[in-house]
């Protein structure tokens, strides 16, 4: 008939993120009812496995929301009867071939929309999308479209070269490169907040933001893992993709409408208006071994996949400035680590002093704490919440800080889908607005390059900090420098 159907080909489906991320989005997907009524799911690797093991391996990583405990066990059979596998090279047009063969059987002469995820390490990208391009595009009139992860080449040069080899199989509109954390809740909503609220907008400029501090933390390390991190550091892991992302959006102009080739233009502008960083201007670190209550924490170069002497850095913190006229002068601060002492990622904005306070007396020596704060909380338990300074009720005249706080828990009940739902859904639906165009990535590159290669020339030795820590104290200095004092640092009214 004229119905359409949707093949999604896991490529690296025996994964790590194919097992943790990928299946159990779509699951959810199907779950709540947003895959069309003729999809299948394949899964592609070199591993050999039958369909029937396939589902059993990925049966046990499907889960139900708490609000779909409801069915959940027939609905997982239903979506699970709908996957298949198939083994083949990922250099193999025969092999990919033989899999168009089985997804043409599965689509049953229906209109086809093909969507490949490329779940395998960077260097067999193109070998694999050469072999989808040319052995199992669709055939007749439906889409094919390849999602691909991170890492996009490690500099402006090999990611050019690796933008230009994808090109050659597929036109730039076939291409959705992810970012992750753009698919978050609350990065989502940062440009609801701005731009549907009368309150913020105003104040977002030069004029009234004192500085802005983009902050990752996790609290673990490589874990045996190393392998693929010590050739890429902190810095092009996760501050030249996902805070730079996040900075882009929160500090692009307006845009003419939601469309995703008018958001991505604002944001390249933010990422080409940005100063060159220098050198200076990063910190990094590294984590050392650590025994605390009994229990050794490994040093990074402990792990057996890290080479002898890394000085890869785990850690690193810079000041980047926006050259135009809303950001001219406003560091914005970025801060990404492993080994930390807790896990989170967050947007801190913090506003200027109240010009002429007439309190500032209550606050004694300390009148940093006396500004306003927004703090956007990414992950985890996610909240929005603004630092006022009220009254202590009472007789008397005291003063006291609190938050405005939109805890996201406590106002809605359901839980926020996970950021691979929304990204695998919009890439179905061919919205672009939360993928990364090419000349965004070309900007961001074009950033970082210049300050990674001389990192890299100079052998820059990263300062050591103990495993669980809260990092370097350079990362201080460094904030020193902009007068700026990090928010994250424990002086939080938790309420
Ligand atoms: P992975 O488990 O290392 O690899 C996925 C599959 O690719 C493996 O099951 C294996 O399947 C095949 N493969 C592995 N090494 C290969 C090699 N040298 N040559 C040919 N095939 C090989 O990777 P992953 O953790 O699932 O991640 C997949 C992609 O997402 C990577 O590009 C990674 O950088 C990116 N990524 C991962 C995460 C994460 O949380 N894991 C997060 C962000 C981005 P067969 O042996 O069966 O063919």
């Amino acid at each position: 008939g004229n119905e359409v159907t949707v093949s999604i080909t896991v490529v690296g489906a025996s994964g790590d993120l194919a097992k943790k991320k990928i299946f159990p989005a779509l699951f959810a997907l199907y779950y709540e009812g947003f895959l069309p009524k003729h999809f299948t799911v394949c899964g592609y690797a070199r591993s050999k496995m039958t369909d029937v093991e396939l589902r059993n391996m990925v049966s046990k990583t499907l889960t139900c929301r708490i609000d779909q405990r409801e069915n959940c066990n027939e609905k997982m059979e239903q979506f699970l009867k709908r996957c298949f596998y198939h083994s083949g090279q990922y250099d193999s047009q025969e092999n990919f071939a033989a899999l168009d063969k089985k997804l043409k059987e599965h689509e049953g002469g229906r209109a086809s929309n093909r969507l490949f995820y490329l779940s395998i390490p960077p260097n067999i990208f193109v070998d694999a999308v050469k072999c989808a391009s040319l052995s199992a595009s669709s055939g007749n009139g439906g889409w094919t479209r390849v999602i691909v992860e991170k890492p996009f080449g490690r500099d402006s040069e090999s990611s050019a070269a690796l933008t230009k080899s994808l090109k050659q199989y597929l036109t730039e509109d076939q291409i959705f490169r992810i970012d992750h954390y753009l698919g978050k809740e609350l990065v989502e909503n940062l440009s609801v907040l701005r731009f549907s609220n009368l309150i913020f907008e105003p104040l977002w400029s030069r004029q009234y933001i004192r500085n802005v501090q983009l902050i990752f933390s996790e609290d673990f390390g490589t874990e045996g893992r190393g392998g693929y991190f010590d050739n890429y550091g902190i810095i092009r892991d996760i501050m030249q993709n996902h805070l730079l992302q996040i900075l882009a959006l929160f500090a692009m102009e307006t845009p003419v409408s939601l469309d995703a080739e008018d958001i991505r233009n604002e944001k390249v502008k933010v990422l080409r208006s940005m100063r060159p960083i220098k050198l200076e201007d990063i910190v990094l670190g590294q984590y050392k071994n650590h025994t605390r209550g009994g229990v050794a924490y490994p040093a990074y170069v402990d792990d057996k996949t890290v080479p002898k002497g890394s000085l890869t850095p785990t850690f690193a913190a810079a000041a980047l400035f926006i050259d135009n006229a809303r950001w001219d002068g406003v560091p914005f601060l970025m801060k990404a680590g492993k080994a930390l002492h807790n896990k989170r990622a967050e947007i801190r904005v913090q506003f200027r002093h109240v010009p002429g306070n007439l309190y500032n007396r209550n606050f004694g020596s300390d009148l940093d704490r006396a500004t306003n704060e927004l703090v956007i909380r990414v992950q985890p338990d996610e909240a929005i919440y603004l630092k006022i300074n009220n009254k202590v009720p009472g007789l008397g005249m005291k003063l006291d800080r609190s938050n405005l706080n939109l805890h996201y828990a406590a106002r809605y009940s359901k839980e926020i889908p996970d950021a691979y739902e929304r990204l695998l859904l919009d890439a179905i639906e061919g919205e672009r607005r939360l993928f990364i165009r090419s000349d965004e990535l070309d900007a961001a590159w074009s950033l970082f390059t210049p300050v990674l290669n001389e990192i890299e020339d100079k052998k820059i030795t990263p300062e050591y900090y103990p495993y669980g820590s809260r990092g370097p104290v350079c990362a201080h200095y460094l904030a020193a420098r902009y007068n700026v004092r990090w928010g994250d640092l424990g002086l939080e009214v938790e309420q």
